[in-house]
């Protein structure tokens, strides 16, 4: 029987989100971050994200207590003390550095959630998604797509596919939809694949 793909201390489920500290030209992502917002604090469950109160960040997380949700941040010390951090949140970590702080993230959530973003977005999603197939944690990663942002990449990692550089189960690893709702109910439902244990949680 597969293990399951949550494994969490917490009696809610978290979501951690990765997005732009920008909010891009079109109103579609400030929507988007909005419905996503509108949806995790539907569930009862909790936001998971960057700390900072800037760009889609400070939106979504908005709209996550806006809507009665818990909007936990995690920002290191750098760039709490540049004042992007979000002083209003039902509770912001400080921690030492950047690495310290992708590695709470992905403690503290059940499954990662990219809406569109620039390079930062990018390096945690690549980051939680190089463990997902190394099999250093079991939980889904999706991304939220509007307005084609993500069709790009993903031609990328077809590519890399076809190539022979990435492997078909952990292609179809990534959940991509485009709404909110729609992706939380794949996490739900996400059964990880079977990798070969080139590495165990311990070992990072
Ligand atoms: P980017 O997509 O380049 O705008 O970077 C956004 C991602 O990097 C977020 O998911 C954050 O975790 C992190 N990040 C970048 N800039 C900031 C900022 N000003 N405040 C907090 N986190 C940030």
């Amino acid at each position: 029987m597969a293990e399951p793909a949550r494994i969490s201390p917490s009696p809610k489920l978290r979501y951690c989100v990765f997005c732009g500290s920008s909010a891009g030209h079109r109103t579609e992502y400030s929507d988007l971050a909005r419905a996503l917002g509108r949806e995790i604090a539907l569930r009862g469950a909790e936001l998971v994200f960057g700390g900072g109160k800037v760009g889609l960040m400070g939106i979504l997380a908005d709209e996550v207590m806006a809507s009665g949700g818990r909007a936990i941040g995690i920002i290191p010390e750098a760039l709490a003390l540049k004042e992007v951090a979000h002083h209003g949140l039902n509770e912001l970590r400080v921690v030492d550095t950047m690495h310290a702080r992708k590695a709470a993230m992905a403690e503290l959530a059940d499954g990662f959630i990219a809406l569109p973003g620039g390079v930062g977005t990018l390096e945690e999603l690549f980051e939680v998604i190089t463990w997902a197939q190394l099999g250093v944690h079991r939980k889904p990663v999706g991304l939220l797509q509007v307005n084609d942002y993500w069709g790009p990449l993903l031609a990328a990692l077809d590519h890399a596919q076809a190539e022979g550089f990435v492997r078909d189960e952990h292609r179809r690893m990534l959940i991509v939809e485009g709404d909110p709702a729609a992706l939380l109910d794949r996490f739900a439902e996400y059964e990880p694949p079977a990798v070969p244990k080139w590495l165990r949680p311990d070992d990072v």
